[in-house]
């Protein structure tokens, strides 16, 4: 049986006293959540600190949105692994495509990200995907398969969630058909030496589709960005239908 693990990606929202807010309404909304699922907030460094002590003794673990590799140094604008555990974090998203479009990450450096996350005791939340363009021209199943060979080299695959997020349907609304999704997740599994990697999908996900996203057999779980950002909406998405 593998893990059910649905995480809310809220990317660069939310100051300290939204996400306050946000855990006041979110937190009474999972009382009848299905013990097997798992929760977590990817939020801004910024959050970490206080949303850990006011998740204590919840079901919600926490999620940063990247991490460095390097113990400490001169690296301006970086967070390290010891600084995310020390708060309390335990997961940290590694290799999203707004990293890797907007801030250059390369396989190289989300590898590097990876075992240094996993080194430190954090499981990464690796995500991978295609771009539109590599989609029309027949390339989707040869660019997965070169982000999970290149992500994934020395990484301990116990300890790791991975999330499919084609990046056209990030942000847009144009979520992708679940079975389409489900093809994709099956073939990144079959790459994959371990079986029982919870691998989820990313992309327009909101409670009106969750359902039939989760009725897939491949599918173990979801990264959620726009429709994390409100605690009704996320609690509808957790709470979804099995
Ligand atoms: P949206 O749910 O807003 O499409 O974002 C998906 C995502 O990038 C989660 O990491």
């Amino acid at each position: 049986m593998r893990r059910v693990v649905i995480a809310g990606n809220w990317k660069m929202h939310k100051t300290q006293a939204e996400s306050l807010e946000f855990l006041q309404s979110f937190l009474p909304k999972l009382e009848n959540t299905p013990e097997d699922r798992e929760v977590i907030l990817c939020a801004p460094y910024t959050d970490l600190g206080m949303m850990s002590k006011n998740l204590h003794g919840t079901r919600v673990r926490l999620s940063s949105q990247n991490v460095h590799w390097e113990e400490s140094g001169a690296f301006t604008g970086e967070i390290s692994p010891a600084m995310l555990t020390e708060v309390g974090v335990t997961y940290a998203v590694v290799g999203h495509s707004e990293r890797r479009q907007y801030f250059g990450e390369t396989d190289e450096t989300v590898n590097l990200r990876a075992r240094a996350a996993q080194k430190a005791g954090l499981t990464p939340i690796l995500c991978v995907g295609e771009s539109k363009e590599q989609r029309d021209a027949g390339k989707t199943e040869t660019v997965i398969s070169e982000q999970l060979k290149a992500d994934l080299a020395g990484v301990d695959l116990s300890r790791l969630v991975i999330a499919y997020e084609p990046i056209w349907a990030i942000g847009t609304g144009d979520t992708c058909e679940a079975k389409e999704a489900n093809r994709v997740i099956g073939l990144i599994r079959s790459q994959l030496s371990s079986g029982d990697i919870p691998i989820q999908y990313g992309g327009s996900v909101k409670s009106s589709n969750i359902d039939e996203i989760m009725a897939q057999p491949e599918i173990d779980g979801a990264l959620v960005g726009g429709a994390s950002l409100d605690p009704e909406g996320f609690a509808r998405i957790v709470n979804y239908q099995s």
